[in-house]
């Protein structure tokens, strides 16, 4: 019997037959496709013509197409709509490919290839997009260690096992701290907690197997509780119990572990010919070096911690109305922070919900997309993994342009948070292939479905990464779409998020779901307004977490990062009453992986872009000044990661980002 993932799709637009897929055929699948992978491969790296720009990078790039099939449909069913078996071929699947494509990026005869392609670049004839890919190829094997031989080789691939499995117990140190403890609460401490809170404690206590409520230390319980609670005494115990994570001492501590891996990050850095982590990190970002990502995060902080010392005096002011009297603490600042929140401009969120239908906020994204871009959208009717999936037809002209794939609604087979994937990248090598780009958020259920204004958001956020995807307009799908720096990628998201504030946008799809009226003008105005509310505090905890990671990874390898990590503080002028947003013991971002290390900076620089990016179109001719959509298709959203991401803002401004029109956006300039 043929396997129907690895079979062709015979699917309108060859959309994944979904309904045809057991979850029995994913195994077999993929591998046979890492079979074949290898097999093509093997072809590639033993090939006894001279390499060429053809039989090495081209091959490469056309490689691996069953892998992409089942991994794309795997993953967006295991994401998605997961169920026991599919969590269990995920845990089959990741030590897999993490072999797979290790083996890769190690294989020496590929690499001299390659190597050997780098070295005559000049003669190949190469179009800009082919020496782009080519530099991008040599570049990651080169990353990858592949250059290394002998002694270095081997220390390497040591180092590289050794940073995985720290990664791995700094996450699972952290887990067992945040299981580990919980604060019993009386009926009385749940006094001034909203029901949301209290369901959420009682919910917990049930799980933990206590008596009554309690307060854990996850996130959706701590904040909310610390903003909440009136009982100062209750919140100074979660709030240290909640910093405290990974640094109790004993078998849990992630102290020394974030010393080790800071230091094999550095050792690793040097064996590839670095100064240190932090440079060898940002030489594929659009920051490209630490010294620019550190004069940004300045940039930012200086008139956020005036905004914050500021804030500070009204809240002191506040607690000391209330009777406490002494200086504001860090497990105070949301608590009062809430109070003046509810007294200078507290938005209902229960009025305001009726006003964003799912549906309305659907057409919004679309009919900006329209405007902007041309783009329509006709309901498509394929099978697809989930009944709430929802199909579109993507044209601009009449002409195909991609199919868009939506899943709006939260379920218990649904992993949480929001994401944009592409079932099929746009690439026009070796065949040419339209994208199929799939949005999942995690919206309550109802009729008809509403949302709060962050859901709205994060609508618009996951539909500008598809708009990257679906209007990417490049050859080869190693650089198509949303394949562009880890800083650079959130622009066209983010900036999308922007069309959402557009008054007119709202003033036409935010209408009331029972007598379809516009959404008051005082509503929208507090909607806009609570947008950037307590920034001082929300920005200073986040650079100073991004400036510590920074100064962890650029020079030498602190011995003692909590040291570094106070003195990076005390250099700052750290506000008294304000934490890192992630301290080292419990700052998963840098430690549990390497994703973000050295990194935790991008959310802001891509902020910076996006506040710029939208005033380029208010300073033409306002949000659908038609010149600006014209130059953002063509310089970021068609381009994906065919030129440097500087260049192509660049290209779009004319000049880089300041980061003026994020201090305006966040309030923290007048
Ligand atoms: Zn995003």
């Amino acid at each position: 019997m043929t396997n129907p993932i690895l079979s062709d799709w015979t699917t309108p637009f060859e959309i994944a037959p979904f309904d045809t897929i057991a979850d029995t055929d994913f195994a077999p699948a993929l591998d046979a496709a890492l079979q074949a992978h290898n097999a093509q491969i093997d072809a590639i790296s033993g090939d006894p013509d001279a390499p060429s720009f053809a039989n090495t990078v081209e091959a490469l790039e056309a490689a691996g197409e069953q892998l992409d099939k089942v991994l794309s449909v795997f993953f967006t069913v295991a994401g998605a709509d997961s169920n026991p078996a599919r969590e269990e071929l995920q845990r089959d699947f990741s030590p897999k490919l993490a072999a797979h494509f290790s083996g890769i990026s190690s294989n020496k005869a590929l690499f001299q290839r390659v190597a050997d392609l780098w070295d005559r670049k000049d003669d190949l004839n190469l179009t800009d997009e082919q020496a782009r890919v080519l530099m991008l190829t040599h570049r990651g094997f080169v990353r990858a260690g592949a250059a290394l031989t002998g002694d270095a080789d081997a220390r390497m691939q040591k180092i590289k096992a050794r940073l995985a499995s720290l990664g791995t117990s700094f996450t699972q140190n952290l887990l067992a701290d945040e299981r580990a403890w919980f604060m019993p609460l009386s009926e009385d401490d749940l006094d001034g907690l909203p029901d949301f809170v209290v369901d959420a404690a009682r919910a917990a206590g049930q799980e933990k197997g206590a008596d009554g409520p309690v307060v854990t230390l996850s996130r959706s319980i701590i904040v909310p509780f610390l903003q909440f609670s009136p009982r100062r005494d209750l919140r100074e115990v979660a709030y240290k119990a909640w910093t405290a994570r990974g640094a109790n001492g004993g078998e849990t501590d992630n102290r020394e572990i974030a010393a080790e891996i800071l230091a094999l990050r550095e050792e690793r850095a040097k064996l590839l010919g670095y100064d240190n982590f932090a440079t060898y990190k940002l030489e594929t970002e659009m920051a490209r070096t630490p010294d620019k990502v550190r004069d940004l995060l300045m940039q930012v902080w200086e008139p956020a911690k005036a905004r914050a010392d500021a804030d500070a005096e009204t809240l002191t002011q506040l607690m000391q109305a209330d009777g406490v009297n002494g200086p504001l603490a860090a497990w105070d600042w949301r608590y009062y922070a809430e109070k003046r929140r509810k007294a200078e401009h507290d938005l209902d969120e229960a009025a305001l919900k009726p006003y964003l239908q799912l549906d309305r906020m659907i057409e919004a994204a679309f009919a900006c997309a329209s405007r902007l871009f041309g783009l329509e959208f006709a309901p498509l009717d394929v099978p697809l993994y989930h009944p709430d999936c929802r199909a579109w037809e993507v044209t601009r002209n009449g002409q195909h342009i991609a199919v868009f794939i939506g899943d709006y609604f939260a379920r218990g087979s649904k992993r949480s948070g929001a994401w944009c994937s592409a079932l099929r990248s746009q690439a026009k090598f070796p065949t040419v292939q339209a994208p199929v780009v799939i949005n999942v958020c995690n919206f309550a259920k109802g009729d008809p479905a509403l949302l709060s204004y962050d859901d709205a958001r994060t609508l618009f956020h996951e539909f500008g990464h598809a708009l990257h995807q679906m209007l990417s307009d490049v050859t080869y799908e190693s650089i198509s779409g949303t394949s562009v720096a880890r800083d650079f990628v959130e622009l066209p998201s983010q900036l999308y998020e922007h069309w959402l504030e557009v008054p007119e946008v709202l003033a036409e799809f935010a209408t009331h779901a029972d007598t379809g009226a516009p959404m008051p003008q005082d509503m929208l105005d507090k909607v806009l307004k609570a947008a950037n509310f307590d920034q001082g505090f929300q920005t200073v905890e986040y650079v100073a977490s991004a400036l510590v990671d920074l100064e962890f990874h650029d020079g030498a390898a602190p011995v003692d990062p909590m040291a570094k990590q106070a003195k990076v503080l005390e250099g700052l002028g750290m506000p008294p009453a304000i934490g890192m947003r992630h301290a080292t013991p419990h700052f998963a971002h840098v430690f549990a992986g390497d994703g973000y290390s050295s990194g935790y900076y991008s959310y802001m620089w891509s902020e910076v872009m996006d506040a710029d990016a939208f005033a380029a179109f208010e300073e033409a001719g306002g949000a659908f000044d038609p010149d600006r959509a014209k130059a953002l298709e063509e310089n970021i959203l068609s381009t994906g990661g065919s030129r440097e991401a500087e260049d192509l803002y660049l290209a779009f401004r004319g000049r880089l980002p300041g980061v003026e029109a994020l201090l305006k956006g966040r309030g923290l300039v007048a």
